[in-house]
């Protein structure tokens, strides 16, 4: 006779299996695929999230599940499977099959949209199906249910068990904390350089990246590496984890950098055990945790000191005209430059989560019915007054330039910035437990602290809810205090002024 657990595999495999197909028409319709594809992509990836809904809410299921709750002949991974997938199974049962297919449609549609709205700097475009969307995204938090706040179901989706409650206290910690930092240094800092205004080749950009993404270890057996205008990375299935970057001639530092912050999402990935494939156990913790390793990587090891003075002779060597007069300390304030700026994806890491922290001001608003999706450019603008002191003039830079509300992530907003706050908890206690980091870095070896990262973070899966792993990792609860600590004494070192 077969087990339970026996019995559940084929139905794990169709689940991987369907979820691999639509990441993989995802990963196309934002790569490869030519944009009048875009209704026909949108309706088979609505008919495929259909499929893959009717199979993870079927009855016998649930039925299975129920019986392996009350098993005791599972090991610790078997039992987090299926407390994964019963969860998975209760919420998916909350959400109706016809409105599961409505939000993929839309989403379809109203990414469409967008993609026509930024370069048209047009709202009104993106407007109507924005609208039909959020609505639907009401519908769907209503069905999933909450208990005190309605964005509570959405930001759930991406950061289970975290409430807005709780990430308003560390937003508003880390914003209060912020407020004298940035201050004191703005007023400290003079013209961007003059060296990242060059053209530099976009064909010699990829061929750095390549060479970089390599360099970190990111495994191109098991992966790839291509140009899309938002970069991002994604688990296809097991042994592909495909990341993006993004290339602007006048803009060195953009691919540079979305390369090493894209990496650290996909070592996360690659770093995943592949025997956990199919099992839910073998998911990242949550989104928070996803991008606690891009930040890592992107910044606490990108825009250190040492890995500065490692990487500047190494871009020298490609662009020997364009940089050949940079000084490594020139090339380290460079890197660093903080600035006033509109646009999220270039912010330094000093300003980068105000730009956050508006966007989460604006969603807990919208779910809130304080704000009509018609109000958003100018309640933007507004926004932006209120946190960076500097307003828009155009909506393609304003509330038009990222894609998130258009694909349907709302609730998605936080997690960037949870992700710098645990990153800065977790390089403060890799510093401790991991030998001559500093040396390791300005010789370019990443190997000891990915190592530590693989053991602490990576392998564990979703053994773990984020914040408890969080806790494991850094010794202590994580709030906003070792990220608030890490920039204000990078800089005021790096401006010499005294916060
Ligand atoms: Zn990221």
């Amino acid at each position: 006779m077969t087990t339970a657990w026996e019995r559940l595999q084929p139905r794990l495999r169709e689940l991987t299996d369907l979820a691999t197909t639509i990441k993989l028409l995802e990963w196309d319709q934002s790569v490869m695929m030519p944009s009048k594809a875009a209704p026909a992509r949108a309706r088979a990836i609505a008919t495929l999230e259909g499929t893959a809904h009717s199979r993870l809410t079927d009855p016998k299921l649930g039925d299975l599940l129920e019986e392996l709750g009350n098993s005791d002949s599972l090991d610790l991974d078997q039992e987090a499977s299926v407390r994964i997938l019963k969860r998975d199974y209760d919420k998916a049962t909350k959400v109706p099959e016809d409105l599961v297919r409505a939000l993929a449609e839309q989403r379809g549609h109203a990414y469409h949209a967008w993609t026509e709205a930024r370069p048209a700097s047009d709202f009104s475009i993106l407007e109507p199906h924005l609208e039909k969307l959020i609505d639907l995204k009401k519908q769907e938090a209503d069905a999933l249910g909450y208990e005190e706040e309605r964005y509570d179901a959405l930001l759930d989706q991406f950061e289970p068990g975290m409430t807005s409650k709780e990430v308003k206290t560390m937003f508003d910690e880390l914003v209060d904390g912020l407020k004298p930092i940035v201050d004191a240094v703005l007023a400290a800092v003079g013209e961007r350089p003059d060296f990242l205004r060059k053209n530099f080749s976009t064909d010699k950009q990829m061929q750095f990246c390549e060479w970089l993404v390599k360099t970190l270890n990111f495994n191109t057996d098991e992966g790839r590496l291509d140009i899309s205008p938002h970069p991002f990375t994604i688990q296809i299935g097991a042994r592909d984890v495909r990341q993006t970057t993004r290339m602007d001639e006048k803009e060195l530092l953009f691919s540079v950098f979305a390369a090493m912050h894209e990496t650290g999402h996909a070592l996360y990935e690659q770093g995943i055990p592949a025997t956990m494939s199919d099992l839910p156990v073998g998911r990242y913790a949550s989104l928070g945790i996803h991008e606690s390793q891009s930040r890592l990587w992107e910044n606490q090891i990108g825009r250190s000191r040492p890995f500065s003075d490692f990487l500047l002779p190494k871009l020298k060597e490609r662009f020997p005209e364009e940089l050949g007069m940079v000084t490594p300390d020139e090339f380290y304030r460079g890197i660093n430059h903080p600035q006033r700026t509109l646009i999220r994806v270039s912010a330094d890491e000093l300003t980068y989560n105000l730009h956050v922290a508006l966007r989460f001001e604006m969603e807990l608003q919208l779910f809130r019915d304080e704000l009509e999706v018609a109000d958003l450019p100018e309640a933007w603008d507004s926004c932006m007054e209120k946190y960076i002191e500097i307003r828009p003039e155009s909506q393609a830079d304003g509330v038009l330039q990222d894609m998130h509300w258009s694909i349907g992530a709302l609730g998605y907003f936080p997690t960037y910035t949870l992700g710098t706050i645990y990153s800065a908890a977790f390089f403060t206690k890799a510093k401790e437990e991991v030998d001559n980091i500093e040396g390791d870095l300005r010789a370019g070896d990443t190997k000891q602290l990915l190592e530590w990262l693989r053991a602490k973070i990576h392998s564990q899966g979703y053994r773990y809810e984020a914040k408890e792993l969080a806790e494991r990792v850094a010794g202590e609860p994580v709030g906003a205090r070792p990220l608030l600590d890490y920039l204000g004494s990078k800089y005021s070192e790096l401006y010499e002024v005294s916060i």
